[in-house]
């Protein structure tokens, strides 16, 4: 068929951020576009993932922020929280940008069709809610994850993120099962708004893939924070009490708790969208398998975002829907450069990281140099609050060149943010001595650690 007889130059499933960018961008390059979207336009990351996760992780923050305003000469009295008003506000705030999201969509000359769509053939996409069939040129698959829940007897019982962000109360003691992002940020939240928590990980450290020191900085720091971090801990059923649920661990304990969250991993949504049907490869995981330009098995079909097993933030999301647009309606073939990629996790405290992990660094590069400091930020000397800011630079011992730095802090991810533009431009250790300290702050640390860290260090360290 010509470009001509069909509905559509392209048909994105999917208004999250890969999918809302990509069809922006496809229509402004001319291209007749219409996005599905069978719940909010937006996708995890605005209506239930990142946006509705720092409001709470901001909100989880006061509480502390009260006390340690004591030894600063304040006194705070009569502070109480409510997760009602806390909620309400967040979901005003959620609706704000999603009419937002419609309204880009919208100016842009967007279609938008609010139904489920799945595919018929390569070239045919039926939607469910309007009982009919399109055509489109090319197809994006920009349909994300949704959270996985392992089998367990009384796993209908658990939560995971999506129901978190409309509890209607909260309970005075939450169990958060999973080492990962999600489970260490809504620890940290629910923690920081009054609950008293548990967290179960069932490996040796949380935070599998991070850099070791951090995960055991960071394990040690929700600690003092009054968090039940259980480390080799698994559960074997979750049982209806009568006030809340029992938790069978797998050692033979119980543990009781009023609300039972697991965040233990997503999977990608592609389950009953016709994929295979169409021709798309899918790999282990359920995923879209995708070339380097996000295309898959089948040449007018891509997909972009947590739908494909890349890396699953949005800010890549939306870098993959522009070059997807780059790539097939300005034809400028556009492959993403997935290196150097800096993240976040809004734990309390916050970490934020770019590049490789010391362990990951000592498998590809012959000779590492590590710098390592631990201190107390300035404004717990007066707060008196327990707590140390860890920074961490990994260098290539041969080049100089920086591989890695790992903040946990306070403001942790706006350094990281910072830091990943000089490390993609390939900074130097040297360069970094060589740049002024800007006193007094945290980060200063960055630009002053001038001694090694040696494994004898680490040894009487233990
Ligand atoms: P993660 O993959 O980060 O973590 C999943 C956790 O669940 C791991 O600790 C994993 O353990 C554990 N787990 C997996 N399967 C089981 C099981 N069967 N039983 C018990 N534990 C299990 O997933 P999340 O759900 O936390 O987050 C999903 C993704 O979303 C993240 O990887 C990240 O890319 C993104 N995200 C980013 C955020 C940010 O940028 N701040 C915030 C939130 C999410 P193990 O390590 O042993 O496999």
């Amino acid at each position: 068929m010509a470009t001509h007889d069909f509905d559509y130059d392209l048909f994105v499933i999917g208004a999250g951020s890969g999918g809302v960018r990509a069809s922006r961008m496809g229509a402004k390059h001319g291209a007749k576009v219409a996005v599905a979207e069978e719940y909010r336009v937006g996708g995890t990351c605005v209506i239930r993932g990142c946006v509705p996760k720092k409001l709470f992780a901001y909100a989880s923050r006061f509480g502390k922020a009260f006390e340690d305003a004591k030894g600063f000469g304040w006194s705070v009295t009569g502070a109480s929280f409510n997760w009602p008003t806390l909620i309400a506000n967040k979901d005003r705030e959620i609706d704000r940008l999603n009419s937002i999201y419609i309204r880009n969509l919208d100016r842009a000359g967007v279609e938008i069709l609010q139904t489920r769509a799945i595919l018929k053939d390569q070239n045919t996409v039926h939607l469910v809610g309007e009982d009919r069939s399109v055509t489109a040129k090319t197809i994006l698959i920009a349909t994300g994850a949704t959270p996985f829940v392992p089998e367990l007897p009384g796993a209908e019982h658990a939560i995971s993120s999506n129901e978190a962000f409309h509890l209607k109360n909260l309970p005075e003691h939450i169990t958060v099962v999973g080492g990962g992002y999600i489970a260490v940020e809504f620890a940290g939240i629910f923690a920081g708004l009054g609950a008293r928590v548990s967290l179960l990980y069932r490996g040796p450290q949380i935070l599998r893939g991070f850099d070791d020191d951090v995960r055991d900085h960071l394990a040690a720091e929700m600690r003092k924070r009054g968090i039940d971090v259980r480390v080799e801990c698994e559960v074997a059923a979750i049982e209806p009490s009568n006030d809340g649920f029992e938790l069978a661990l797998k050692s033979g304990d119980t543990l009781a708790t009023g609300l039972a969250m697991y965040a233990t991993g997503r999977v990608p949504n592609t389950r009953g969208l016709g994929l295979e049907e169409a021709g798309v490869e899918l790999g282990w995981n359920g995923h879209v398998v995708v070339d380097e330009y996000s295309r898959t098995s089948v040449p007018n079909i891509y997909a972009v975002g947590d739908v494909t097993d890349r890396v699953a933030l949005t800010p890549v999301a939306i870098h993959e829907g522009a070059a997807f647009a780059e790539t097939v309606f300005n034809d400028a073939p556009t492959a993403v450069d997935h290196d150097m990629i800096p993240t976040a996790v809004f734990s309390e405290p916050e970490i934020g990281t770019v590049g490789l992990s010391e362990a990951d660094a000592r498998e590809k590069y012959r000779k590492v140099d590590i710098y390592k400091s631990t201190f107390r930020p300035m404004k717990h000397t007066l707060s008196g609050r327990d707590t140390q800011m860890l920074m961490k630079l990994i260098v290539d011992g041969e080049s100089d060149q920086m591989l890695g730095c790992h903040i946990i802090g306070e403001d942790a991810a706006e350094m990281a943010q910072v830091l990943a533009i000089a490390l993609r431009m390939g900074a130097t250790k040297a360069q970094f001595d060589a740049t002024m300290a800007l006193h007094p702050s945290a980060a200063e640390e960055l630009v002053t650690m001038s001694e090694k860290w040696l494994p004898e260090q680490a040894e009487a360290a233990e």
